[in-house]
């Protein structure tokens, strides 16, 4: 259970001495109750006190690492239930579940295929993470071969699926290096699962029929000095499972109940391509930090990616492009500017249309604090003022022989005292992107 700032306070040396940063211990505890710092940052802190306070240091879901290297996986370590109210840190990972009954032809197929599920959306790289080898056939040779053709043809994680503890000993022979998700202990393996997890060092999954048994599971798991572990919730249908995911994390958040102070996995239930993509998105949105499911389609899995990165991005910081001048094809001198804002939406929608118009164009993306044109508009960081200051730094006016610029429609009203302080003649440009390529070309005719 987390302690109160009061509660740490009657544990620290109450000196008053300054050298943790803070003016007194009062004001110190109270940041450590909120995990704004850390109690290392307390020199004379007594071993006894130290014991005592480290629930109080704990974050409230552990982060679990899954890989090696830059490709490693982060997933847990959340510390709100809702994005609005700080930020969401770890992205859920997304997988594909692959048996080890499947040819293995079609396993390097199926790799090759997911190998390329790696897209550009505006201006960042959304990927798959994970790969989860399953082994179906109960035949130890079968299930290592499986799992070195993925460790040999993907740099994705993995996870080994098994409830027996020796065909997992066997995967992890030729996987080891990896440091792969071990799915998963249950109560009735746990024992032997955790001395495997434990030997290899590697993070074990604990699932069971419902929360009651997951709960003693984890202790149990705990006891047998298991710390790095991944929560599978019982298999029930989409609404009954979000329902267990949402409680796992408000347990975790708001009870601080460390059985359930870990990040948690999911596996999609739904044949129909669709149905599964609404299943993942719907898992990935309330509380999964891992989803493991089967279509590999593109068409299926971009939704997926696009869903992730809106839910996991800064909601006090928008993707941002850099504000600047973009060239877009040959530009030349006689070249159309277009103005915009730095949001990186705004800008990568208007990028595609010039792109399409088949017109050379430069694109003045002024720094609206990542805004889009009207938020940033009615919040006074797209005026008259800021991009003719915009216009001023960005030397357009060496870079072409004419004095024109497009303002987006929906701020036309700014147009003539843009004119005022630029000294640039403003054209009135259509109010959305999708009007662009049309307006191009009737520009240049
Ligand atoms: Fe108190 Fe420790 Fe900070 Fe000194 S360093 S003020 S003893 S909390």
């Amino acid at each position: 259970m987390a302690l109160s700032g009061l509660e740490i306070y009657k544990l620290l040396p109450k000196t008053n001495c300054k050298a943790c940063g803070f003016p007194t211990c009062l004001a110190f505890s109270m940041q450590l109750a909120a995990k704004k710092v850390s109690l290392d940052k307390c020199p004379h802190v007594s071993p006894e006190a130290k014991a005592a306070l480290e629930s109080a240091a704990e974050p409230p879901i552990k982060l679990i690492t899954i890989g090696k290297g830059e490709e490693k996986i982060e997933v847990g370590n959340e510390t709100v239930l809702f994005r609005h109210e700080e930020k969401f840190y770890h992205p859920c990972a997304i997988g594909f579940l692959l048996e080890d009954t499947a040819a293995p032809e079609e396993i390097k197929k199926t790799l090759e295929k997911i190998n390329k599920l790696d897209f550009e959306r505006v201006g960042q790289r959304i990927k798959v993470d994970i790969i989860a080898i399953s082994c179906k056939s109960n035949d130890a040779a079968r299930f290592q071969n499986a799992v070195k053709a993925v460790v040999e043809n993907t740099n994705l994680q993995i996870a080994l699926v098994s409830k027996d503890a020796a065909l997992i000993e066997k995967a992890l022979e030729v996987s080891r290096e990896k440091n792969p998700l071990v799915c998963g202990a249950n109560s009735a393996n746990f024992k032997e699962m955790a001395k495997l997890a434990g030997n290899y060092k590697v993070p074990l999954t604990a699932g069971a029929q419902n929360l009651e048994e997951l709960e003693a599971l984890v202790k149990n798991l705990n006891a047998e000095g298991i710390r790095d572990i991944v929560l599978e919730p019982p298999e029930k249908g989409v609404a009954e499972k979000v329902w267990d995911l949402t409680q796992i994390r408000r347990l975790a958040l708001k009870k601080a109940f460390r059985p359930f102070g870990y990040p948690t996995i999911v596996f999609t239930k739904s044949g129909d391509p669709y149905q599964e993509t609404s299943e993942a998105v719907t898992y990935l949105a309330k509380y999964a930090s891992i989803v493991i499911m089967k279509g590999t389609s593109p068409e299926q899995v971009l939704p997926i990616l696009t869903a992730r990165q809106n839910i996991f991005t800064d909601p006090q910081k928008p993707l941002q492009v850099e504000p600047k001048i973009y060239e877009v094809g040959k530009v030349t001198e006689k070249s159309p500017i277009l103005v915009t804002t730095n949001f990186s939406l705004t800008y990568y929608t208007v990028e595609a249309e010039v792109e399409s118009s088949a017109v050379s164009a430069f694109i003045l993306s002024c720094d609206s604090e990542g805004m889009s044109v009207l938020t940033a508009w009615a919040a006074d960081k797209f005026t008259a003022e800021s991009i003719a200051k915009a216009l001023e730094k960005s030397g357009l006016k060496d870079k072409v022989s004419h004095k024109n610029v497009v303002l987006p429609g929906y701020v036309s009203v700014l147009s003539g005292k843009l004119e005022e302080e630029s000294g640039w003649n403003v054209i009135v440009g259509p109010k959305e992107a999708a009007g662009i390529p049309v307006f191009l070309r009737n520009l240049g005719s």
